[in-house]
């Protein structure tokens, strides 16, 4: 990372610089559904999304422009190599802490359990990943956008597709060899857990 700012229309661009190490591990994921990721710890701080509470953010990360990013995962239930999805922001964005005050990110940052987001995006999502989308979640106790398994529509969590070590969007996996990244140049809002990615990772403007 350098210290400089980047002007904002110059951002984004969907190319990465990765150093970081790769595992070749090819990992069969359908085994039996078992869980290959750590427990969540309970979510105590998280506010509720799109309440009319003014305490309430609605969104907890904003920026000027968005990236899809697509790997590969192979499903829990059918074992069919599914498309997967998430949402990332790279610098210039801003996100706060539940009604502190925004802060400028200085990473990339992948989002997990987005809960909330603007109507365009979604509309717009519902055209370029389809199977990604809003669902019901034991797990996570709220909705969230999550992936389907693309032949057996199977949810599959952001666990499964971000969080665990081998998932295929983990941030130690965001290369150019492995994920697909598409820039969306249009203003950003979600609320959402961010993962940042290492400082070994960096986004050519
Ligand atoms: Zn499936």
């Amino acid at each position: 990372m350098t210290g400089r700012a980047a002007p904002k229309s110059t951002v984004c661009r969907a190319t990465f610089m990765a150093l970081v190490k790769v595992s070749r591990a090819l990992v069969d994921q359908g085994k039996g559904g078992r869980k290959l990721w750590p427990k969540r710890k309970p979510r105590s701080d998280a506010k509720t999304p799109a309440g009319p509470d003014p305490g309430a953010p609605s969104f907890n990360v904003r920026a000027p422009a968005f990236l899809v990013a697509g790997n590969h995962l192979r499903c829990w239930k059918c074992s069919g190599n599914t498309a997967v999805y998430a949402l990332v922001v790279a610098p210039p964005f801003d996100h706060r802490d539940g009604a502190r005050q925004w802060e400028p990110g200085t990473s990339l940052a992948v989002l997990a359990y987005i809960e909330s987001l603007p109507e365009r995006i979604a509309d717009h999502l519902k055209l370029t990943a389809p199977r990604y989308f809003r669902d019901a979640s034991q797990w996570h106790r709220r909705p969230y956008w999550m992936n389907h398994c693309e032949y057996c529509g199977a949810k599959i969590g952001d666990a499964e597709t971000i969080e665990s070590a081998i998932a295929p969007l983990n941030t130690e996996r965001f290369q150019p060899a492995n994920v697909k990244l598409s820039h969306v140049p249009q203003p950003f809002e979600a609320l959402a857990t961010l993962h940042n990615c290492s400082d070994q990772v960096s986004v050519e403007a």
